[in-house]
């Protein structure tokens, strides 16, 4: 097992954030660069596992375990690679390989299918083909590339030692990946089939766009005689209605507060307290704003699943009609709505008719 492992990770992403270094962002709630350590670290097949970086002091602080080191890295991705190259030296390495920590998604199986081609080979690159049509510019004009013989390379790759070491310092130019060593002097690569998944994390986007988000809302409110019934933002020909400071409405109350804890902005109380002003308010104006901040945040709601707890009326008669009014409200498409009726076998306050209470569940995902 005389393989190591190097992670890129010295880049300083000017397309990404505008502070925080790329590799350091949350991204399947890890930084990016400890996707690609952990997953080297699980696969058990490296020595030492090298991590090039200008951001010693904060990744000194994480604690790594020993297999891990961290060396300081260089202006450009060649200039780090080089570096890495040259430290591993001493520890007289048969194979290694090389990483950007910019590339998350690769699978424990990569690393061994690539170890598996070493064998027999000197250099080992994974690569994919273009899903987009490439053109490609000499001087002023523009020239098809023919897209069956473009190919994509991704890492990690991985090489053997000695090899790579030999091309590496006798290279005067700025390289972007070491596949490009190999190809400028002739030698020969094995490519493997790389991983769709396996993409660069270029813009902030990249990252976000995965993201998904649940949320939860309950409410219950007490019947009174001599108040309209409005569940779901419709009027309800009922014996009594829901008490409260606005029209009562347990879904919409529900909904909301399901709303804020997906998208994390508190409570509904938060922004309809108890004030005169918003004496009688009614339910369906006090969505309207919560909707605007979920969409204007670059949300798009999947589903909601309403679960509506009362022993009368029933909700198979007035689901259609609620399920309409939510999805005016929402602008959802009805098939993305369920409401569901729940009885309590006439037990306690809801059993006797004398309150109703709704829980709502949501879920919500980021725009690209
Ligand atoms: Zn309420």
């Amino acid at each position: 097992m005389n393989n190591y492992f190097v992670i890129l990770a010295a880049g300083k992403s000017k397309r990404f954030h505008k502070k925080l270094a790329k590799q350091f962002y949350k991204y399947k709630n890890k930084e990016i660069i400890d996707h690609s350590i952990e997953k080297s670290l699980n696969s058990k097949l490296f020595k030492k596992i090298l991590i090039v970086t200008n951001n010693l002091n904060y990744l000194k602080k994480k604690k790594y375990p020993k297999t891990i080191t961290i060396i300081k890295g260089g202006k450009e991705r060649s200039d780090s690679s080089l570096m890495a190259i040259k430290y591993i030296k001493k520890y007289k390495p048969k194979n290694i390989f090389i990483h950007d920590a910019a590339r998350p998604n690769f699978s424990i199986k990569l690393l061994k299918n690539l170890l598996k081609n070493l064998k027999n080979n000197k250099a080992v690159v994974p690569i994919v083909s273009s899903k987009d049509s490439i053109k490609y510019k000499i001087k002023n004009q523009i020239f098809n590339l023919n897209k069956k013989n473009s190919l994509l390379t991704q890492t990690p790759q991985a090489f053997r030692f000695k090899e790579l070491y030999n091309l590496a310092i006798n290279e005067k130019n700025k390289i972007s990946d070491e596949a490009t060593l190999f190809i400028n002097n002739n030698h020969k690569i094995k490519f493997i089939s790389g991983e769709n998944r396996n993409n660069k994390i270029t813009f902030l986007n990249d990252v976000e766009s995965t993201q998904t988000y649940f949320g939860i809302g309950f409410d219950i409110h007490k019947l009174v005689k001599n108040k309209k019934l409005y569940l779901g933002g419709v009027k309800i020909p009922f014996h009594s209605g829901l008490e409260g400071h606005s029209d009562g409405d347990v879904i919409l109350h529900a909904t909301i507060d399901a709303i804020l804890g997906a998208i994390r902005k508190k409570d509904i109380g938060t922004y309809y307290p108890n004030t005169k002003k918003l004496k009688n308010i009614r339910s369906p104006k006090m969505l309207k704003p919560i909707m605007s901040s979920l969409y204007k945040s670059n949300f798009f709601i999947n589903n909601l699943d309403i679960n509506l707890i009362c022993e009368q009326p029933k909700v198979s008669k007035f689901r259609d009609k609620i399920i309409n009014s939510i999805s005016k409200l929402t602008t959802l498409n009805k098939d993305q709505i369920n409401l569901k009726g729940k009885t309590v076998e006439k037990l306690g306050l809801i059993g006797k008719e004398k309150a109703i209470a709704c829980e709502v569940i949501i879920s919500i995902s980021k725009y690209d």
